[in-house]
């Protein structure tokens, strides 16, 4: 799933290429991602509207028209790509190794193309999405204030909402394991699955160390982790599992300079010793036994499993 790193490197990408368009048609192949108002009333809402912004918020994209704001949500493999008119499509699907699943580069429509933007200059902006669990919604400029997907959202990083104080705030009174409470997004916002696992390593804590169990210092090294995993995913482009690719449709880097999400029974990268996974909250989750200790007296909170 695209986490705030790859979502972020989409946007810069877009941001080069579809920012001050004008779109003169919009086409809705599959109605399943449309959540709202209903798919015939795009068309005519989005024709001649230009794109004035691009900005991202968590792991949602928003971008704003003269009247509109087009709030989208890539879900599991959505893929946002800009098709420039001048440059030929590459007719190749990559296959990724491990997970069997497309990624795609600049690309003619096909029947993973739910929905696509085109522009009086004759680009166009496809949205491809093989699980279709990706969801768009438009709302004019007044109605955004009921957007409760996107005002609901916890602190963002790298704004002055991250501060140690509402970190803490946030933690408070938590009950659950800390791995389900980083994968809220009311939390904070953007992390998934793979930053988690990254971070969670990064502080030295154990996927099911409950909340209430953290001391002041484990507390500390979590809030300091996580802009850290997120910067190095930025830095490398994004994370290339399964299908995510960046606006112009390249895979990302960052992959390779995991510590350990997706490297379980491999050696951990700081101490040697097996990388293991467990499912938490129905995500499976990769951690180092020995650099992220377990405390006493949660045995059985989660189901073990030894391979994918
Ligand atoms: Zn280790």
């Amino acid at each position: 799933m695209p986490e705030l790193p790859e979502v972020e490197t989409i946007r810069i990408g877009l941001a080069g290429s579809v920012l001050g368009k004008t779109i003169s048609k919009v086409t809705i192949r599959n109605r399943r991602i449309v959540v709202r108002p209903q798919p015939g009333r795009w068309p005519r809402a989005l024709k001649a509207q230009t794109i004035r912004q691009i900005s991202r918020r968590g792991k949602f994209l928003l971008f704003t028209t003269d009247h509109f704001r087009l709030l989208v949500h890539l879900g599991m493999t959505g893929q946002l790509t800009y098709r420039d008119k001048s440059r030929i499509d590459d007719p190749n699907f990559f296959v990724h190794p491990l997970t069997g699943l497309q990624k795609a580069r600049q690309h003619a429509v096909d029947k993973h193309t739910h929905l696509s933007l085109y522009f009086t200059d004759g680009n166009a902006m496809h949205y491809r999405d093989i699980r279709q669990f990706g969801k768009w919604r438009l709302y004019g400029m007044e109605e955004f204030k009921q957007a409760k997907e996107y005002w609901s959202l916890g602190i963002e990083p790298f704004t002055s909402q991250y501060s140690w104080a509402r970190f803490l705030a946030g933690l408070e009174g938590r009950k659950t394991p800390i791995k389900s409470l980083l994968l809220n997004q009311r939390f904070v916002a953007g992390l998934g699955n793979i930053y988690v696992d990254e971070a969670l390593f990064e502080a030295g804590l154990h996927p099911l160390r409950l909340c209430e169990s953290l001391t002041e210092e484990d507390k500390r090294k979590l809030f300091r982790s996580i802009p850290r995993v997120l910067k190095r995913g930025l830095r490398y482009g994004g994370t290339s599992f399964q299908n995510y690719v960046n606006a112009r449709g390249e895979a990302g880097a960052n992959q390779e300079r995991l510590r350990v999400y997706g490297r379980s029974g491999k050696p951990c990268r700081r101490c040697r010793s097996p990388v293991s996974r467990i499912v938490v909250s129905q995500r499976g989750s990769h951690f180092c036994a020995r650099c992220q200790p377990r405390e006493p007296g949660i045995e059985g909170a989660a189901k073990s499993e030894t391979k994918y």
